[in-house]
C-alpha cells in the first residue's frame, strides 16, 4: 500500500486526536503543537505557505538545522486540510515520515547500517568510516537521544513503543546532521601537524 493510502486507512480505524513529532491532528483536519491543544482560540493561523519558514527557526529563536529535532515553534494553527494537504503538510513538517512509516510497517523499509551510510561519503566526509562502534555508540547518545525525536533503526538501534495514535518518526539511515558530527569526533583523534 503507498503512503497515502496507507494514512488514509490509519486515520480511519484509528480514534483521533493523532500524533507525529510534537504536532496533534484533529479531524477536518486541522494542525497545532501538542502544547497548544487546549487552547485553539488564542493560535494564530497560518497557511501551508508559512509553514517553510516556520520550520526554520526553534522555538529559542536559534536555527533550526534538524526538522525532527524536539524545538518546533508553537502558537499557531493549520486548518482546514484536505488529505492531500494533510499529507504535503507533513512532508513539510517532518520530510519523509509518512513514506518511512508506512514502509516500516509494512516491513519493506530499507535501512542503512552506519558503516555502508559511511563508506559512500567522499571529500571531507570520507574520513567518517573511521568511526569507531565505540564512538558511534557515544555519539547516537548525545546527537541522536538529544536533539532529535526520531527512533534510529540502525546500529545501535533504539529500543521504543509508540501509542495507537501516534505516528513514530523512524531514522533509516544516518542523516546529514549526524554524518558532519562523526566527521568531528574522527578529525579529533588525529593529531594536527606542526609547520
Ligand atoms: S541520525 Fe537519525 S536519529 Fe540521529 S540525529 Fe540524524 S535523523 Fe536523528
Amino acid at each position: 500500500m503507498k503512503p497515502t493510502a496507507f494514512l488514509n486507512d490509519w486515520l480511519l480505524r484509528t480514534p483521533s486526536p493523532w500524533k507525529i513529532g510534537q504536532i496533534l491532528i484533529q479531524p477536518g483536519f486541522t494542525l497545532c503543537h501538542q502544547v497548544d491543544q487546549k487552547s485553539s482560540e488564542s493560535l494564530r493561523p497560518i497557511s501551508l505557505e508559512k509553514i517553510t519558514d516556520l520550520i526554520k527557526t526553534a522555538a529559542n529563536g536559534n536555527f533550526r538545522p534538524l526538522r525532527s529535532s524536539p524545538d518546533l515553534p508553537s502558537g499557531w494553527i493549520l486548518s482546514p486540510l484536505s488529505l492531500e494537504e494533510l499529507i504535503l503538510a507533513l512532508r513539510l513538517f517532518y520530510p519523509s515520515a509518512i513514506a518511512h512509516w508506512s514502509a516500516w510497517s509494512q516491513q519493506a523499509l530499507r535501512i542503512t547500517p552506519y558503516q555502508e551510510a559511511a563508506e559512500r561519503q567522499t571529500g571531507m566526509y570520507h574520513c567518517t568510516r573511521l568511526l569507531t562502534l565505540e564512538q558511534r555508540t557515544a555519539l547516537t547518545q548525545s546527537v541522536c537521544a538529544q536533539e532529535c525525536m526520531k527512533k534510529r533503526l540502525w546500529e545501535p538501534a533504539d529500543r521504543f513503543t509508540s501509542s495507537p495514535q501516534e505516528i513514530p518518526l523512524l531514522c533509516a539511515e544516518p542523516c546529514n546532521y549526524f554524518i558532519p558530527k562523526a566527521r568531528e569526533v574522527v578529525k579529533s583523534m588525529i593529531p594536527s601537524k606542526k609547520s
